[in-house]
Parts: C-alpha cells; sequence; structure tokens
C-alpha cells in the first residue's frame, strides 16, 4: 500500500473523517429543511456525473434517508453524454455495488455540440441546455418529482459574482427552483456545504471519480477566475467565502437601490426604517 492510500485509509477511519461527515450531515439536513427541499412521498432523482460533488449528494442523502422521519424515495441518475474517453462502466459498478434503484441515459451530446458549434467556441451553453432537457425528461419517465443537483456553497457564491460582474445583476444560484414548464423542483441539498469538506469527503470516501475535462472544453474561464479571487481572499482572510455567504441568507431591500423590492416612492415622515436610522454612516 502507497503512503496516499495509507493516509486515506487512516482519515476514512479518524475521528476528524468522522467529524466531517457528521458536518456534512448536518449541513444537509439543515438546507433540507431550511428550505423544504425533500417531503413526505417524494421521489428525488439524483443527478450523478461522476464528480466529487454529486457522489458526496448521493452518499449523504442515503445516510439521512435512513434515519429521516418521513418516507422519500432515491433514484440515482446518470447521463453518458459520450465524451470521448468517458469509463462507461465506472458509474454503474458504483451503483450496482450500493444495491440502489438507478437508471442510465445515454445520449450523444457530445457530437450535436460539436457539430453546431464552430470549432474553438465555448460549447457549455449548448451542452447544458441539451442535458438540461434530457434530465427533465428522464424525471419525468422515473416519476421523480424533486430533481437533487450537487452544487454546493461555493458554486453559489461563484455564481454571484459571475452575475455582478458580467450580468449587472445581485443575484446567485437558488436552493430550491420550479423548472420551467413547472413538472419539477430542482433541488440543491448541498447548498450549505462548503467545497473544501467535499473534497475531503470525497478523497476519504476513496469514490471512483470520472475526470470532468473529457469533452475537451474550457470550463468557464470567468467562473475559474472568480474561484481564484475567492481562492485568494479566502488565505489572506479566513472565512470570508461564508461571511459572503451569509449576506446572502441576509438581505436588507430597503439598503440597496431595487424599487421593485423596496418602496423608496412611498417613503414618507413617521415611516419606521429598517435597522434604524443610519443615513450618515458611511460604513453601513
Ligand atoms: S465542460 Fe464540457 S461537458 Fe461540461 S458543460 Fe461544458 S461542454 Fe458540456
Amino acid at each position: 500500500m502507497n503512503d496516499n492510500i495509507q493516509t486515506i485509509h487512516f482519515e476514512h477511519r479518524s475521528t476528524n473523517f468522522n467529524r466531517l461527515k457528521g458536518r456534512l450531515e448536518s449541513s444537509v439536513g439543515k438546507a433540507i429543511g431550511d428550505f423544504n427541499m425533500i417531503e413526505e412521498g417524494d421521489t428525488v432523482m439524483v443527478c450523478l456525473s461522476g464528480g466529487k460533488d454529486s457522489y458526496t449528494l448521493l452518499d449523504i442523502l442515503l445516510t439521512l434517508q435512513k434515519r429521516a422521519p418521513i418516507d422519500f424515495k432515491i433514484v440515482a441518475m446518470n447521463l453518458d453524454q459520450k465524451q470521448p474517453g468517458f469509463p462507461a462502466d465506472v458509474l454503474p459498478n458504483y451503483l450496482k455495488n450500493l444495491g440502489i434503484e438507478h437508471h442510465i441515459e445515454t445520449q450523444d451530446t457530445y457530437s450535436i455540440v460539436k457539430e453546431k458549434i464552430p470549432e474553438g467556441k465555448t460549447t457549455c451553453s449548448l451542452c447544458s441546455r441539451l442535458r438540461r432537457g434530457i434530465i427533465y425528461k428522464i424525471a419525468g419517465e422515473l416519476g421523480a418529482n424533486k430533481i437533487a443537483l450537487g452544487h454546493h456553497r461555493d458554486d453559489m457564491v461563484e455564481t454571484l459574482f459571475l452575475n455582478m460582474f458580467f450580468g449587472g445583476k445581485l443575484k446567485a444560484m437558488p436552493p430550491k427552483l420550479v423548472t420551467d414548464k413547472g413538472d419539477h423542483v430542482v433541488i440543491r441539498p448541498l447548498a450549505y456545504c462548503a467545497e473544501k469538506d467535499i473534497a475531503r469527503y470525497a478523497r476519504g470516501m476513496e469514490f471512483p471519480i470520472i475526470p470532468c475535462n473529457l469533452c475537451g472544453s474550457q470550463e468557464n474561464l470567468q467562473r475559474q477566475n472568480i474561484k481564484q479571487m475567492l481562492h485568494d481572499w479566502e488565505r489572506e482572510y479566513p472565512g470570508r467565502t461564508q461571511t459572503i455567504f451569509t449576506a446572502m441568507q441576509n438581505v436588507k431591500p430597503s439598503h440597496l437601490l431595487d424599487g421593485e423590492l423596496f418602496d423608496f416612492k412611498g417613503i414618507k415622515v413617521g415611516d419606521k426604517v429598517d435597522e434604524g436610522d443610519i443615513a450618515f454612516d458611511m460604513g453601513e
């Protein structure tokens, strides 16, 4: 056994690892409760990509399902998009060994994307649109009313900055949303989980990770830049990402400038001001 594997095995058994597992479980449980993500009788389709986030999501949901006070069903789903080199047997084997209900959908979106998008242009937006359509269709066929995705806290914070910097919008990624046709509810139970915790958990659990660069497309470069910016901030000011995330849950429309969210025009003498009168305090 090489040193790395030994370290992983040790980490797997250690108290620290159990603490990490407990932390992830309680964060997922809290997100489910706070946003009422899963209810009695739900069928939750968990989308597995083969990356650390979705393996962790499935694993934690299966643990929570065993001790939940409600009954709900979990079905795992993977979409094999026929990217060159995709190891098509890894996920089916993993899911068979777990012994849970699952569905593998094979659809060659890779060829469609390559055919439609000129060489050198980014393929992600068409690819994700195709993937989304297929995922919704499969959810319908499997009788799933909820679709669980593996996005986590850091994805949400990155999206906030992406939308601010490039879209001029104060908008992140919702923990729960209804699909356009209204047929399904998409949930993100890892919303409260930090990416570094998920990465450590995935290493300790030795999930059979499938690399995510098989399509050859550069993952959104701007997202990578923002990831790096947050990483640098975190190194200089530990805890900053969590503070930003907390701010996303603590919005004061009266102290922003969106007239749709707060009736600035209607303000008159005698009105109570949210958080008090701090008009002359630049720090606020
Ligand atoms: S990175 Fe590749 S697989 Fe992922 S969305 Fe972009 S084109 Fe699709």
